[in-house]
């Protein structure tokens, strides 16, 4: 078990304040979703977490030591960029065999995790850029830290690569704190359990997604029936007959009624993401709802 506190940290660039006083304690083995519109405040932190930004005020602990001060206790985190920060002129295998020199790892675990074998030989400035975030994630899992700052690591990888990296992050998130962060709402309730909002430099949820309670709870089902007689239902797009109730046991129950009077249920889905409504008032500076993403999701 290992615990991230921030106690009262302010950062920034230059003088101008970025972060206003952000205090919280991260103590689950977790994935912990830092979400926020473009510009919130995201990459800041996780480079005052990092140490690269020595902040203006307030205090990172990890594990009892200061990561500010200490530089052993920073030799702990594994930090991923938001930019592909990979030696362009290399090729994919030298750099990572450059990286393993130095702190250690199996090339060729990562090289066959990542889906590099083909592009060992290429050069890092040749690559895409999807490429490339995988040479950095490659990077990132040579070696086993025991905290983990990802920033927007699945931004340019296509869906089979993101869930590839989303399922190891997983498993190490069992002994292990792992923030990432993303701008899109469903992706941060698909990847993490918890979740830390970022709005305007500051902190606007800290806790767990299944926490946060929609004002409305929706839900989609599929049935050849007509079971608008039956309760009180409307037939809507994609054919889902919609419902509305105030919490996910009412669903259940009218699920449960359907079913003991015969109705053949084939599917049910709740229709909006309860993330949406948190960030009501961030939706409109640029919290994505992902593009090709649908509104409606699998309970
Ligand atoms: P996010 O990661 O959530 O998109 P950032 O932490 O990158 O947000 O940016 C937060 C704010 O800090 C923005 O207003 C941005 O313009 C500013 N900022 C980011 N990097 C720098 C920098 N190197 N110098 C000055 N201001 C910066």
């Amino acid at each position: 078990m290992h615990t991230l506190e921030l106690a009262s940290v302010s950062s920034g660039y230059e003088g101008k304040r970025v972060l206003h006083d952000v205090t919280f304690k991260a103590q689950e083995s977790a994935i912990y979703v830092i979400l926020g519109p473009n510009g919130a405040g995201k990459t800041t932190l996780f480079r005052t977490i990092a140490g690269i930004l020595e902040p203006y005020s307030g205090r990172v602990i990890f594990d009892g030591e200061d990561l500010i001060r200490s530089k052993e206790a920073r030799k702990r985190i594994n930090y991923l960029s938001h930019y592909n920060a990979v030696p362009e002129e290399m090729t994919v295998r030298g750099a990572l065999d450059f990286y393993a020199k130095i702190e250690g790892g199996d090339v060729g675990e990562v090289l066959s995790l990542l889906s590099l074998d083909e592009l060992k030989d290429k050069r890092i400035s040749d690559l895409s850029q999807g490429q490339k975030k995988r040479v950095s994630i490659a990077k990132v899992f040579l070696t086993e830290r025991d905290l983990y700052l990802l920033d927007e690591p699945t931004s340019n990888l296509d869906p089979a690569v993101s869930k590839e990296i989303r399922d190891i992050l997983l498993r190490l998130s069992k002994d292990k704190i792992v923030l990432y962060s993303s701008h899109n709402l469903y992706e941060a309730r698909d990847v993490g359990t918890n979740l830390i909002l970022v709005r305007d430099g500051a902190i606007g949820y800290f806790g767990r997604i299944s926490d946060i309670k929609s004002r409305e709870y929706r839900v989609g089902i599929r049935t050849t029936t007509d079971i608008t007689k039956l309760v009180d239902a409307k037939l809507g797009d994609g054919g889902y007959y919609v419902m509305s109730f105030s919490t996910p046991e009412e669903a259940g129950l009218t699920l449960k009624k359907l079913v003991e009077r015969g109705v053949l249920v084939t599917e049910m889905r709740q229709l909006d993401n309860p993330l949406q409504d948190l960030f009501e008032d961030s939706s409109d500076r640029g919290l994505a709802a992902g593009k090709g993403t649908e509104a409606v999701e699998s309970i």
